[in-house]
């Protein structure tokens, strides 16, 4: 809501990083006394910005897949492996990780949460570079980096149950990409099409499907506010996280869509004044991603499908 409302006044949102809406709500919940006074103050001053170490190259949306390694060296663990598609893993000062401390158990089992320094000679990272021509992401590589067992976040083991929680934190986060752009779609293809004598946008197909979308967006909204109020109640989002991760990333490219729609041949540019220095163009590019970062949308359907509707396996 507190975004939002930044957006609508057109305010820029102070400290955002993955500190804030990811790890800061997995500490509070999971994080020791010391862990909390350590950390939650240096999140919520923006001093320390985090990257989230999860997927791997065999373990995306089988995250328990993942296979990185850590060896207990009494105080410390030894991390080795490889994570991919870290976003700004090249910026980060430190990363939350998910590592294999065990691998006799089950796959859920034997993974532990644990927080390092991202610069020290046992961490590498290499940029990815997108279609939309940004690099956001790297490859990750851990060749006996060192985290101290102080900053093993809960039970060694038993990180699988913070990870999930953290994820649908993520999920919140990241579904409101749907909601609250700068300009509405709407505003833009008046600017590039102009109204007709009433008034309204002149190209009749566009303004119905814009309409069409808005009204979708309110929707979304209302349920996102009924929500969020639950949860204040105390009854936490959970796996309808999941519902607004899906919706609300389908919403935003749609919206992307709407607005290469709107600005027709204008939005084809790469680059130049004309073209908005390519800005519609790339956002359109990068909305692809929306659907995978934080789980894939047909991962989020099966959650909905097991967790909210309670339908069976097969
Ligand atoms: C912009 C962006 C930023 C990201 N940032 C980070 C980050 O900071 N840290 C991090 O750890 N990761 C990050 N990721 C990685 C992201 O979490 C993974 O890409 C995602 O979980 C999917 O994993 P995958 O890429 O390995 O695809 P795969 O798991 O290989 O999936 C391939 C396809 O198979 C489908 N599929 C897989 N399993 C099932 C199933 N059980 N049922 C139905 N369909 C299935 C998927 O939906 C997908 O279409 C980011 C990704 C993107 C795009």
């Amino acid at each position: 809501m507190l975004r939002q409302e930044m957006l609508r006044i057109n305010a820029r949102i102070p400290l955002t990083n993955f500190g804030i809406s990811m790890l800061g709500p997995a500490l509070l919940k999971f994080g020791s006394e010391e862990q909390k006074l350590d950390h939650l103050p240096k999140i919520a001053r923006g001093e320390i910005r985090w990257c989230q170490g999860y997927s791997e190259p065999n373990a995306g949306s089988d995250l328990a897949s993942l296979a990185t390694r850590a060896e207990d060296q009494g105080d410390h663990y030894l991390i080795n492996g490889q994570k991919v598609w870290t976003s700004y893993a090249d910026k980060a000062d430190w990363i939350f990780c998910l590592v294999r401390t065990d691998n006799t158990g089950s796959k859920h089992e034997g993974i532990s949460f644990v927080l390092f320094d991202m610069d020290q000679p046992g961490v590498s990272v290499r940029p990815i570079k997108l279609i939309s021509g940004s690099s956001p992401f790297c490859e990750t590589f851990f060749d006996d980096a060192r985290a101290e067992k102080s900053n093993l976040i809960g039970e060694e083991g038993k990180g699988w149950t913070i990870a999930k929680y953290l994820l649908t934190h993520e999920r919140e986060m990241i579904s409101g990409f749907g909601t609250a752009p700068k300009k509405s779609v709407g505003q833009l293809a008046l600017e590039s099409m102009g109204a007709d004598t009433s008034g309204r946008l002149a190209n009749g197909i566009l303004r119905q499907t814009i309409a069409q979308y808005q009204l979708d967006t309110m929707a979304f909204g209302a349920t996102m506010a009924r929500v969020g109020d639950e949860a204040k109640a105390g009854q936490g989002l959970g796996a309808a996280s999941s519902i607004f991760k899906y919706y609300g990333t389908e919403l935003n490219k749609r919206r992307n869509e709407l607005n290469l729609a709107a600005l027709g041949e204008y939005a084809l540019g790469w680059e130049g004044e004309a073209y908005r220095g390519g800005a519609v163009s790339r956002d359109w590019l990068r909305s692809k991603g929306n659907s995978i970062e934080g789980g894939t949308s047909e991962v989020q359907l099966n959650i909905i499908a097991k967790r909210v509707l309670g339908l069976p396996d097969e």
